[in-house]
């Protein structure tokens, strides 16, 4: 189908994006932490195009976007306190909750669990979109399976083309934060990180007083493992090269990396860190000293970097909490683990 491109300061665009999704179109839709892939949430059909177009595992869950924290009554029960003040504290914004299911939301969108993902993205045109349509709009990030998050129209482009699945694009510039969201599960008996994103695990203890971490967050999961959510055990990103996290001091770290380096592979870096690769075509995708510039640079340099003919990407990935901790998971994923320590 012709893909339309939406651009958010034009008039019309959320009304023009809604109807499309009423109609059960995919649309892929701009939010703080990625490009998604947006479809009616109550519409099975629509459900399943989003994982035809992607070529997602059906047992992998999608989270529902919501327009206002109220909205949540209407898809989950039994929604405990801890849930409203999350809610009133980091909505609209770049934090995923897993409740209990209510009946009103297809088996499809959740991939048969009880249980489901939910969030009010931060991104204006996006909530106005989903209050027009007026029902929960599923979405997981917009990219291929196995690709890099998308943080641009241009990156959703790439991927579908303006001939493909998509009926429409939302245009509202880069993402703010650049990686998926942080989701908490709140089923347990404790409240559980599942994955780190741009709310800290740190700021989200300030409210719960405690938070347990999801094996999946800092070792791989291995494909016949019993996870909370089938999708957990998936590797988001594989490049087709071999990422290498090189830890420690910056001196330490280009030193190991250049004693390593051959041609075909890459350097991945901090910008402060550059005159220190000078010949070796690094790409630094932020500044270490601004972690925020790393979350909203990392998936666009994955990118650039995702090309058949690189053998090794050694990468330096920032320490610490809050988005930090965010851009590390990432890389670690993407390095299937593999870190060295340089010094
Ligand atoms: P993405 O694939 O980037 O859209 O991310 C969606 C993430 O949300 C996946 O890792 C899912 O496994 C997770 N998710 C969605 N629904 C649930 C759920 N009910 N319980 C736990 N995780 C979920
Ligand atoms: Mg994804």
């Amino acid at each position: 189908m012709k893909t339309l491109l939406l651009h958010e300061n034009e008039p019309n665009t959320a009304e023009i994006a809604a109807q499309l999704l009423r109609e059960g179109k995919l649309v892929a839709l701009p939010t703080e932490t990625v490009y998604g892939l947006g479809a009616d949430g109550l519409n099975e059909e629509a459900v399943k195009n989003i994982f035809l177009a992607k070529g997602r595992p059906q047992d992998n869950p999608l989270i529902i976007h919501i327009a206002k924290a109220e909205d949540m009554v209407l898809w989950c029960r039994d929604i405990p306190e801890a849930a409203w003040l999350l809610a009133e504290r980091f909505w609209p914004g770049p934090l995923t909750m897993v409740l209990p299911v209510k009946e009103t939301v297809p088996k499809r969108t959740t991939a048969n669990l009880d249980t489901v993902a939910v969030r009010c993205p931060q991104t204006k045109i996006t909530r106005e979109i989903i209050r027009l349509a007026g029902r929960p709009i599923a979405a997981p990030s917009a990219n291929l399976s196995g690709k890099p998050s998308t943080t641009s129209a241009g990156h959703v482009l790439h991927d579908y083309g303006m001939d493909g699945p998509l009926a429409a694009i939302v245009d509202a510039g880069p993402c703010r934060v650049g990686v998926e969201s942080t989701i908490v599960d709140l089923t347990g008996e404790r409240p559980r990180l599942l994955r780190p994103g741009g709310i800290g695990p740190e700021e989200l203890k300030a409210v719960l007083g405690e938070l347990e971490v999801d094996k999946a967050v800092t070792a791989q999961i291995s494909a016949d493992s019993v996870v909370r959510a089938p999708g957990m055990k998936y590797k988001h990103y594989a490049p087709s090269a071999q990422v290498i996290v090189v830890e420690g001091t910056r001196e330490a770290a280009a030193g190991y990396i250049r004693a390593h380096f051959k041609e075909n592979d890459a350097v991945l870096c901090f910008e402060e860190e550059l005159p220190l690769y000078e010949g070796y075509a690094p790409t630094a995708y932020g500044r270490e000293n601004d972690p925020e510039t790393l979350s909203a640079g990392l998936f666009a340099a994955l990118r650039k970097l995702d090309r058949g003919d690189i053998a090794t990407i050694y990468a330096r990935c920032p320490m610490g909490g809050g988005v930090a901790y965010a851009v590390q998971n990432r890389l670690r994923k993407a390095a299937g683990f593999v870190c060295v320590n340089a010094e």
